[in-house]
């Protein structure tokens, strides 16, 4: 029998979904629902990232595309067991530091958070809703992209705005909690002696953030309250000034849905390049805006490490992971250029070559380059929800 927990990761009309062994780190399948409805497309992986077939099902809704997604993994494994799903939920508000198996109390204590991140979290409750449908008995077990962040000190958590706004759920929670958990995780194991310390991970993909790590314990976050906030990414702001989005409503009449459109999908690499998301077409391009946009992505980046070294009061090891991090030299480079004040200096060969080390012997500072995973942190707490341990698995 193939005992197996599977990971979902749902989104407006997309599913993402993995399939691990009880025990292990290789995934036996990946796949990716998108343009879920009429047009749907399905593809599926194997562990070798060879392409498995789909089977023929209905990709109009996520339930139909979940139940596609197992029958065509029941075809590659006939005996599969499903022991648990594990959800990548974005919010878990303040009162989730860790994953929960999902009851009809807590999902409803978590569409109360829907209000905080409306573009993602109504998808991932759609997820453990038609889960729950699919597979009765099988436990849900929702993975918060904040509960790493929940241990913030306050000055980290607040807003400098009236009190009650603060008791109302108005704070900085960060986001990629499973990428950082992953990677502090991945340091622990391979290098304690830099897990114990004063960590800044950056997270650059189409989403980026940074975070600050204390002894394995998130500290500071680039993002606040919503994803938009800290770094540019691919079409989302970064920080903006509010006095910016005052001008928009008061002086161009824009609506919060026509703001949210501009902050979430016109703006990042995208709104300065005018060209495209994607760091590897503006690497290509060499137009004047992609050299801006890159440009403004790497000083932005310089000056979060900054601001997060400065949070845990010095650094002794930057990690570089995400899309960007881990494949993009150039990036990589051009952020640690100007970072030689705060002991880091790269080699050029260990950064061609993607690391894990990238930094030079004699630097103060060691840097980085870590894979991240987030599928294995979620497929982690799926088996911990049955009661399958790392330490028995190992
Ligand atoms: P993610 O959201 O983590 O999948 O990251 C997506 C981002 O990583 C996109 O901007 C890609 O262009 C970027 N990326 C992936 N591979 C490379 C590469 N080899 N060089 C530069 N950027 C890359």
């Amino acid at each position: 029998m193939t005992r197996a927990v599977l990971t979902l990761n749902a989104g407006s009309s997309s599913l993402k979904v993995a399939l691990f062994p009880a025990q292990g780190d290789r995934s036996l399948a990946t796949g990716q629902a998108d343009a879920i409805g009429p047009e749907g497309t399905l593809k599926l992986k194997g562990p070798f990232g060879q392409p498995l077939e789909a089977a023929p099902g209905d990709l109009g809704s996520h339930g139909g595309a979940m139940r596609t997604v197992i029958d065509s993994l029941r075809v590659e494994y006939p005996d599969l067991a499903l022991l648990s799903v594990g959800h990548r939920v974005v919010h878990g508000g303040d009162a989730f530091a860790a994953p929960v198996t999902v009851t009809p109390d807590i999902l409803t204590t978590l569409e109360k958070l829907s209000p905080f991140a409306p573009l993602h979290q109504p998808h991932n409750l759609a997820g453990i809703r038609a889960a729950t449908e699919a597979y009765p008995g099988v436990p849900q077990v929702a993975c918060f992209d904040t509960a790493f962040h929940r241990s913030h000190p306050w000055v980290n958590d607040a807003f400098a705005l009236p009190r009650a706004l603060y008791d109302e759920g108005v704070r900085r929670y960060g986001f990629h909690g499973l990428s950082y958990d992953y990677v502090s995780g991945e340091l622990a194991r391979t290098a304690p002696h830099l897990a114990a310390g004063r960590l800044v991970v950056a997270h650059l993909g189409n989403g980026a953030s940074m975070c600050a790590i204390q002894n394995g314990r998130s500290i500071a976050s680039t993002m606040g309250f919503s994803a938009l906030d800290g770094l540019p990414m691919g079409t989302r702001s970064g920080q903006v000034d509010p006095g910016v989005l005052l001008y928009l409503m008061d002086q161009k009449g824009m609506t919060a849905a026509q703001i949210s459109d501009l902050l979430y999908r016109q703006s990042g690499l995208l709104g300065l390049s005018g060209l495209s998301n994607d760091m590897r077409t503006l690497e290509a391009a060499g137009t004047p805006e992609a050299t801006q946009a890159i440009d403004y992505f790497v000083f932005r980046c310089q000056r979060e490490v900054g601001a997060m070294a400065a949070a845990l009061g010095g650094i002794d090891a930057l990690v570089f992971c995400g899309g960007i991090g881990e494949n993009s030299r150039m990036i990589r480079a051009r952020i640690c250029e100007r970072l030689g004040w705060m002991g880091i200096e790269i080699d050029h060969a260990l950064n061609a070559a993607n690391g894990p080390v990238i930094s030079s012997d004699l630097a103060r500072t060691t840097v980085m380059v870590l894979p991240t995973n987030e599928e294995l942190v979620i497929a982690r707490a799926a088996r911990a929800a049955v009661g399958i341990s790392e330490r028995t698995a190992a």
